[in-house]
């Protein structure tokens, strides 16, 4: 079950514990909401020197979702599991759309300028707005997990094969077979690598066997220039035959093939930068990172019968995944970047004329937006974020709000949660809630 985060009355990081005793430490009194999400509380008796369990951060990064578990070593239990959703087409549009704008300005207004668009240096390390907010969300989110929980350790995804193992097991005769995780990282590899098709007749959405390209009968090793994929006709209709003999009829398959095993996997399958620029930069958090491949996480997600989600991922990175996780009632935090809002002061039309200004403040009546609310009206009650105008008037989802009716309980901090997947306890009477920024 997904655990709830407490802090001591000096904001020290404790055990997590069960939303039961959660629950009952709001109902004595002894604790206060400090946090909504991720829910945290934070203890009214003070603690002298606190005993903890270290915990572990264990990250699954990819393209449109990170996923993030924390989970203690010793129990195997997952204290909490989290999907991020970055939000990097939506900066790289915005990108584009100003760069659109700002072109069919100086067309109309300056065009007597000189060009100067090649009068620019970018930094060492430079990496394109959009991947770099994807290693600030993730950052982001493992420095406010260490704040809550005592994290002690992290675990990454690093790269999605591990080129060593697969060299080295390429030794033993039946280690390309499923099975082993040598055999896991090599047919990962493969299907990459041929495009999930067959090398043969170039068929799709079967299952797909692993095959000699030169027979082992006749000197054909293990190595992974020497596999290829074959659907199941393909590969009993070529048997122990030369690729050779197989394609006398097709040149152009053989030369296709022939040219296909000597390329190495190159370019984002094999390498992928934001992931080595996230581990740079985690480094400088001077927590032990332990790295482990995509066909690892694969091979122990499979061995523990999980399915295929990024918070289980992100629970079976590395070597140091317990042998029982303990995922049960576990619900993952459905986290979304949101940014913190533009800068621009003219908003544009579509055409890129100024339609509107913005005003200097960002707050009307103490909201902003990306507030998370709860309003109670003569209409019904209302939850989420909101969106504010300078008038008391607010956009609350599809209709509009006086904040008269309105009770904050998350502050606006650049992301925004899935509504009903955290356990939100009730409050009991009297006792406050707190909330900390
Ligand atoms: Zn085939």
């Amino acid at each position: 079950m997904s655990q709830v985060f407490v802090v001591d009355t000096a904001k020290r990081p404790l055990d997590p514990v069960h939303p039961g005793r959660a629950r009952l430490l709001l109902k004595e009194g002894k604790a206060a909401v400090y946090r909504r999400f991720p829910f945290t509380l934070i203890l009214k008796i003070e603690i002298k020197e606190p005993e903890v369990q270290p915990l572990r951060i264990k990250l699954d990064p990819g393209s449109r979702a990170c996923g993030i578990a924390v989970v203690n070593d010793a129990t195997g239990t997952v204290v909490f599991a989290a999907e991020l959703s970055h939000r990097g087409q939506k900066i790289k549009a915005a990108l584009d759309d100003r760069r659109t704008h700002r072109r069919s300005r100086r067309q109309r207004k300056t065009r007597y300028r000189k060009p100067r668009f090649q009068n620019r240096r970018r930094k060492q390390g430079w990496l394109p707005p959009s991947l770099e907010s994807r290693i600030a969300n993730v950052l982001t989110w493992v420095k406010r997990l260490s704040r809550y929980a005592p994290i002690t350790a992290i675990s990454m995804e690093l790269v999605k094969f591990d080129m060593q193992l697969m060299e080295n097991a390429e030794i033993s005769g039946v280690e390309y077979q499923q099975g082993t995780l040598a055999g896991f990282e090599v047919r990962g590899y493969l299907l990459e690598k041929w495009n999930r098709t067959c090398a043969y007749c170039s068929a799709k959405d079967t299952p797909l066997q692993v095959e000699h390209i030169i027979p082992k009968g006749k000197g054909g090793s293990n190595r992974v220039s020497n596999l290829c994929l074959a659907c199941e006709p393909c590969n009993i209709a070529k048997g122990t035959q030369d690729i050779a003999i197989f394609l006398k009829k097709k040149p152009d398959v053989l030369k296709r093939i022939q040219a296909q095993r000597k390329a190495p996997l190159k370019d984002a399958a094999a390498v992928n930068s934001t992931r080595w620029a996230l581990f740079e930069r985690l480094k400088a958090t001077s927590l032990p990172i332990e790295c482990g491949s995509g066909g690892l996480t694969k091979w122990n997600r499979t061995r523990r019968d999980l399915p295929k989600t990024h918070w289980l991922d992100a629970c079976n990175v590395g070597t140091s995944t317990p042998d029982m996780l303990i995922t049960k009632d576990v619900v993952p935090l459905l986290i979304t970047a949101t940014g913190h809002g533009s800068r621009q002061m003219c908003v544009p039309d579509t055409f890129g004329f100024p339609k509107q200004h913005k005003t200097r403040e960002k707050t009307f009546q103490g909201y902003m937006t990306g507030d998370t609310v709860t309003a109670v009206t003569p209409k019904g009650t209302f939850h989420g974020r909101i969106a504010i105008r300078h008038r008391p008037s607010f956009r609350l989802g599809k209709i509009d709000i006086h904040p008269k009716y309105m009770r904050r309980v998350h502050r606006a901090d650049g992301y925004s949660y899935e509504k009903g997947v955290v356990v939100l306890l009730p409050m009991p009477e009297g006792s406050g809630t707190r909330t900390a920024h």
